[in-house]
């Protein structure tokens, strides 16, 4: 996946700013002297804990779906360092695995972009003290991962490992413990990893495209990360965009609005049914008159999770879509837990049925009923993701759901009117 490098939205206006848009700016996996040139040296050396309040300043969020405040993440693990077995020192994880379907972002940055990464993580590394620093990417960035590292001197004791292609590789504890024990299944967390994951050591999990922006805020500071974006969502963020258009990655500022990015993206806004957002623990959209930001009130703003897009044509059916969706998340369940392995598959028959064309009124209630019975229950948030997305479905879909549950199909009868 080519990434665009003109590539930025702005909410207000249809603003094209790629010269102030840098994640792409050193071309297609540049050499670290390339890299250098473009983005600047960086002083590892001025880098301490007190960078962790730098980052606080800037309001940088995690790109890898949860969005939570990334300075929150490094001081947990600073502090976990207290607790730990003999002052164990951390271990800090650039994830890359990006198991979600509709996601490319993390492999296109990975393979056209490494050295950002891997100075975010150097830099992560050195504001927590950590003694430890793995890169966990996916087998399409292995190569370009691997020849980025070995070429930099500063960049000899990262350990590059493989990511399965699972949908819950990338879950933070499963990222953990495929390190640790070779199994990248979540873990039944009773400690945080922050206080004991890797070799019982406290363990910071980063996304990398969060990693690529701390490289960046780290050589050009604060200011400049907030110069694009909101208050409430600074700086840029990748999204990967697919369906009823060409699939690319954009590079969008936040709080964008989802219209402009989608014209950014050229899609004919006529032709959308609907667009999900975030991926298949994501949401379905329409109309589009929504912002992308982590936070903001609800019915104005919508969550970006893993930074996904997905347009559904006029001519597509959002219940069939999304039954595929639950069925491929039914299977993708690590079976540890018995909601999730029994109930998940069991609303991916009820959501088929409907979509298919079963016309049977209890269907919905049988599918609430049955989220009711998986919600909250799983050791991770595989089913509470499933069911965002089925929730998402039911309430944008409503007249499609009434038509299949009366025989028809609204996608017929708007091909036919
Ligand atoms: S909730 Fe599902 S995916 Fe998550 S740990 Fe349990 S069985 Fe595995």
């Amino acid at each position: 996946m080519t990434p665009q490098r003109a590539a930025s939205v702005s909410a207000a206006q249809g603003w094209d700013g790629a010269a102030n848009y840098q994640l792409f700016a050193a071309g297609s996996n540049p050499t670290f002297g390339v890299h250098e040139q473009t983005f600047g040296p960086l002083s590892l050396e001025t880098i301490g804990a007190d960078f962790i309040s730098v980052l606080e300043q800037s309001g940088l969020t995690g790109r890898g779906g949860a969005a939570f405040a990334s300075w929150r993440k490094l001081a947990a693990t600073d502090q976990g360092r207290g607790g730990a077995l003999l002052g164990a020192k951390p271990v800090v994880i650039a994830n890359g695995a990006e198991g979600e379907p509709l996601s490319f972002k993390d492999k296109t940055l990975l393979t056209h972009a490494p050295h950002l990464v891997i100075d975010g993580l150097l830099i992560a590394g050195r504001a927590v003290s950590a003694s430890l620093l793995y890169i966990y990417t996916t087998p399409s960035a292995m190569r370009s991962v691997q020849a980025a590292v070995a070429g930099r001197r500063d960049a000899r004791k990262i350990k590059v490992t493989e990511a399965p292609e699972s949908f819950i590789s990338g879950e933070a504890s499963a990222v953990v413990n495929s390190i640790a024990n070779g199994i990248a299944l979540p873990l039944d967390n009773r400690r945080r990893l922050s206080e004991s994951g890797v070799k019982g050591r406290p363990t910071l999990v980063l996304n990398v495209e969060t990693l690529a922006h701390v490289a960046l805020i780290a050589r050009h500071g604060v200011g400049w990360f907030r110069s694009v974006g909101s208050e409430r969502d600074p700086g840029t963020r990748l999204i990967s965009v697919s369906g009823h258009c060409a699939e690319q990655v954009l590079e969008v500022e936040g709080d964008a609005s989802l219209a402009s990015i989608l014209g950014r993206a050229g899609v004919d806004r006529s032709d959308v049914r609907a667009v999900l957002v975030g991926g298949y623990h994501g949401q379905w959209v329409r109309p589009l008159d929504y912002t992308l930001s982590p936070s903001g009130p609800a019915g104005q703003v919508i969550r970006p999770g893993a930074g996904v897009l997905h347009v559904l044509s006029t001519g597509d059916c959002g219940l069939e879509a999304t039954a595929r969706m639950l069925s491929y998340l039914a299977g993708e369940s690590a079976k540890q837990c018995g909601p999730c392995m029994f109930g998940l598959p069991a609303m991916a028959r009820v959501l088929n049925a409907i979509a298919y064309g079963a016309p049977d009124p209890s269907l919905v209630g049988e599918l609430q009923r049955l989220g009711n019975l998986v919600g909250g229950r799983g050791a991770c948030h595989h089913p509470d993701g499933a069911l965002r997305l089925v929730a998402s479905a039911l309430e944008t879909f409503s007249d499609d759901v009434k038509a299949h549950l009366s025989g028809s199909c609204t996608r017929t009868l708007r091909r036919t009117a």
